[in-house]
């Protein structure tokens, strides 16, 4: 076996393994959800659409070309426009994660949060491996002008949050996408808990200090 063929079957079984575990620890339901990965030729591996995370066939996964267009594999996910947003913004996103978690949305939907960075640095591990969490505004299933408002602010920050549907988040790696992913799910569970309490977050030089450089 050649060594782009080892790191597609790696990378196969890595979307595989992390879509279960996502699914077993209810961070996505039903067939929501969608991961995808950057492999070295530049063509990307994709979840495919109506598909549950929990119970993905390595075989099956959509093999897409650099633009998303359908190579191999079942037809990808409807939002695998989302993934190419980021990977046409971030040279070097491996890796894309992007699911309806439940706290994750809850907090799309508050009124009073602040579009240009969504929730307060409550913890170090929040800065580090997110950073900044700009909003981009609702947009109906299946309409493009999504894609422009993502590609506006995924260039700035490695993780967006769409309202009311869910958080697109970026990693060199899919452990690094995964990982971030679920930082920001509990650190939005904890902004819910602390929600009409007095907050003392990081002070803006103690996140300064913390956050990620691209
Ligand atoms: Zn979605």
């Amino acid at each position: 076996m050649t060594a782009v063929l080892r790191e597609e079957t790696r990378q196969r079984d890595a979307i595989v393994r992390i879509g279960k575990s996502l699914f077993d620890r209810g961070l996505t339901f039903g067939s929501t959800g969608n991961i995808s990965v950057r492999l070295g030729d530049g063509t990307i591996l994709a979840t495919p659409t109506n598909a549950s995370l929990g119970d993905l066939d390595p075989a099956r996964l959509s093999h897409l070309d650099a633009e998303c267009g359908h190579l191999s594999g079942d037809q990808p996910t409807k939002e695998a426009f989302l993934h190419h947003c980021v990977y046409c913004a971030r040279s070097a996103a491996g890796a894309v994660v992007h699911l309806h978690s439940t706290h994750s949305v809850a907090v799309s939907i508050l009124a009073e949060i602040d579009p240009e960075d969504v929730l307060p640095p409550l913890t170090a591990y929040y800065v580090m491996r997110v950073g900044k969490l700009p909003l981009v505004p609702y947009f109906a299933p299946g309409d493009r002008a999504l894609a422009e408002a993502v590609l506006a602010r995924i260039g700035k920050a490695h993780a967006v949050l769409l309202a009311n549907h869910g958080p697109v988040v970026a990693g060199k790696t899919l452990a690094d996408a995964q990982y971030a992913t679920e930082e920001l799910e509990e650190t939005a569970k904890l902004f819910l808990m602390l929600q009409g309490r007095r907050l003392r977050p990081l002070t803006a030089e103690q996140a300064d200090a913390l956050r990620p450089k691209d």
